[in-house]
């Protein structure tokens, strides 16, 4: 399966070439479509894997650019992997002009209020921040339709189960959840049973 056959958007496909990706690795081979189609996934993938570029062109393509509420959501444990993931999206879907914002602790509570009301496509946080935004309503979730959970296994071991919960909490219930971990130990295989409707499982 080449990137040209994934049935993407002209100015996204424009963004990946423009990347130097060539051809999909892996996990983009078996992950994006499902996911562009609407399938929750459970993709057990180590970093290095392509995943972070997988997410990227996966919520390039689900946004609608029409629309300035976030479509959406993905929740990283560490904020450096958030801003990574925010920069990558940021540059594959330059030429569609998508406006991502990362919602990361450690930086200033004005510039993330400044940021979401001026109205992003998407956002890419840490679950504590996300939150946090959440509840001062400031990251408005009504029209959110994607949520994915990265690195779900170290999200875990580092104690944002109940924020994650609690995000999720406020999410429509339609919803469509895409979770990536390189392990998937009993707590991670229960929140894929609370947050997912038959979802397609990718190995890699
Ligand atoms: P990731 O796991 O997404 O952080 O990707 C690991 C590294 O592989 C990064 O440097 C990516 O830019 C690169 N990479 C990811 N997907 C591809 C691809 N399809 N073609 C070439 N390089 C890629």
């Amino acid at each position: 399966l080449s990137f040209d056959q994934m049935g993407l958007k002209d100015d996204l496909l424009r963004g990946i070439y423009n990347y130097g990706f060539e051809k999909p690795s892996a996990i983009q081979q078996r992950a994006v479509m499902p996911i562009i189609n609407g399938r929750d996934a459970i993709a057990q993938a180590q970093s290095g894997t392509g995943k972070t570029s997988m997410i990227a062109l996966t919520v390039c393509q689900v946004v609608d650019t029409a629309s300035r509420e976030i479509q959406a959501l993905i929740l990283s444990p560490t904020r450096e992997l958030a801003s990574q993931t925010e920069k990558v999206i940021r540059t594959m879907g330059d030429y569609m002009n998508i406006q991502a914002h990362a919602c990361i602790g450690g930086k200033s509570v004005g510039e993330d209020i400044r940021k979401l009301e001026n109205g992003v496509h998407l956002v890419s946080g840490t679950p504590g921040r996300v939150c946090d935004m959440i509840k001062r309503r400031t990251l408005r979730t009504r029209a959110i339709k994607l949520l994915i959970l990265d690195e779900s296994d170290e999200m875990l071991s580092r104690g944002f189960k109940d924020q994650i919960y609690d995000v999720y909490r406020h999410l429509p219930p339609e919803l469509q959840v895409c979770l990536i971990s390189a392990t998937l130990p009993h707590e991670i295989l229960e929140m894929t049973s609370k947050f997912m409707t038959d979802p397609i499982r990718i190995l890699v």
